[in-house]
């Protein structure tokens, strides 16, 4: 089998960082940083890593096709664990918050994605966009329409990349193009299922949109699917606006708050993704920590939509697994580089901090934990799945003007997710493929 090594500076995570301080260089740390690094990649597949001087002396680099990165970082390809990739040209929509913007644009754009053609064009350029900020991984929405998720996992087949994907369940508050019903959405979601969970690198996620756009019967559905696929995910939003809040409460009056409505049908679990997680109560949050679900954090989707300000310590403090997204359309950039960089800023104004060496475990590893995929995916050790990214830190002028000062691994990956974004990525490899320079679009 062909062998390819690539040569470069690799860094990549092994738990969550406790700090700054917690690195390679002590026993049990964070994560393995190699200045000369070497990563064998066969069938797809990380198969060796370590330093390339040592590759050379016991032969691992003869007859290898050697790629040499150097002087730029290698990372685990970024995981984007919420984003909808139907938004993707209604990015930048001048609305005023959530219930506006759903109303003003996304019901409208998703209407287009009746049209197979459309969604075929639409994930095309989607993909085309994740690969070049560098993200190997993403879980997504689809529109109402089948058809859009079959588009979507077809081409993620094409281009070999671990993908989640669902189609939208919505049967009410939206226009009539838009709904399905309690028992179409279960039938749709069932035959999606059969045919992309479990297909080459496709997993799929149970999708609907929120409570507001679900009556109970399809909440219901919701969680029979999920009870009968419990490998699938489950994927929704919560809590991220009082508007929001107030309305589903009111649609569900006997719930004692919103997350109480997701808990009563069996939505909540170690595979569920509930985007935004904003304005949560005690007990809310508690029923998070306990059912293991997962609170995703949109920040330049809760900064653009005025939604709030995410308390990530004092989720984590009560136990809530937490991953960071993009929630593109509502989020304004297709790349983990420009998320992180608004996540730390959104944290600064609660007096939170998030080092760089969280930050980009965050979108590597952490993200795969919070997937429970870390076994594939979010780290280069042998036997994972060669998905990887590489950094250039001196992409722009004034990215290698700021690199001349800079001397700690800390301080450049720090200077890459508050100055970077898809110019710094140089390439991004899927299945041990580089996709970003060989890019095609059909
Ligand atoms: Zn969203």
């Amino acid at each position: 089998m062909e062998k390819t090594i690539l040569r470069a500076r690799v860094l990549t995570f092994h738990r969550a960082p406790f700090g700054l301080e917690d690195g390679v260089l002590k026993e049990g740390g964070a994560f393995t940083y190699l200045e000369d690094g070497g990563i064998t990649l066969s069938g797809g597949h990380v198969t060796a890593l370590g330093d390339f001087s040592t590759m050379e002396t016991s032969g691992e680099t003869s007859g290898a096709q050697v790629i040499d990165h150097r002087p730029h970082l290698i990372l685990p390809g970024f995981i984007d664990t919420h984003i909808h990739y139907v938004q993707s040209q209604i990015l930048a929509s001048y609305a005023g918050s959530l219930l506006e913007w759903l109303e003003t644009y996304t019901f409208l754009e998703e209407q287009k994605f009746a049209s197979p053609d459309h969604a075929a064009r639409i994930s095309s350029c989607f993909f085309d966009e994740l690969v070049r900020h560098g993200t190997t991984t993403a879980v997504a929405y689809g529109s109402v329409h089948a058809a859009s998720v079959d588009a979507f996992f077809a081409e993620a087949e094409r281009r070999n990349l671990r993908m989640i994907c669902g189609k939208v369940m919505m049967d009410r508050e939206a226009p009539d193009a838009l709904r399905d019903t309690a028992q179409s959405s279960y039938d749709d979601s069932k035959s999606l299922i059969d045919r992309w969970h479990g297909r080459g690198r496709g997993l799929y996620a149970i999708t609907p949109r929120f409570a507001i756009t679900s009556t109970p019967a399809q909440l219901e559905a919701a969680g029979a699917l999920l009870a009968a696929h419990p490998d699938c995910y489950l994927q929704t939003h919560l809590g991220e606006n009082a508007e929001e809040i107030r309305y589903s409460q009111d649609l569900y009056p006997e719930a004692p708050d919103y997350t109480g409505i997701y808990e009563a049908f069996g939505l909540l679990g170690p595979r569920s993704l509930l985007g935004h997680c904003i304005h949560l109560t005690d007990r809310e949050i508690g029923v998070l920590a306990e059912t293991k679900s997962v609170a995703v954090f949109c920040p330049t989707s809760n900064l653009f939509l005025g939604s709030g300000l995410f308390d990530r310590a004092g989720l984590q403090a009560q136990g809530v697994r937490i991953g960071i997204a993009t929630d593109v359309g509502g989020g304004t950039n297709f790349g983990l580089l420009r998320t992180l960089d608004e996540g730390y800023k959104v944290l600064q104004l609660r007096g939170e901090r998030m080092d760089p060496f969280q930050s980009f475990h965050m979108a590597t590893r952490g993200n795969a934990e919070a997937l429970g995929l870390s076994d594939r995916v979010g780290s280069i050790a042998p036997g994972m799945e060669a998905d990887l990214v590489v950094l250039d830190a001196r992409a722009t002028p004034a990215m290698a003007l700021r690199m001349e000062t800079v001397s700690t691994l800390a301080e450049e990956l720090f200077l890459l997710q508050t100055m970077g974004d898809d110019r710094a990525v140089v390439e991004t490899y899927g299945g041990g493929r580089p996709l970003k320079s060989g890019r095609t679009r059909p």
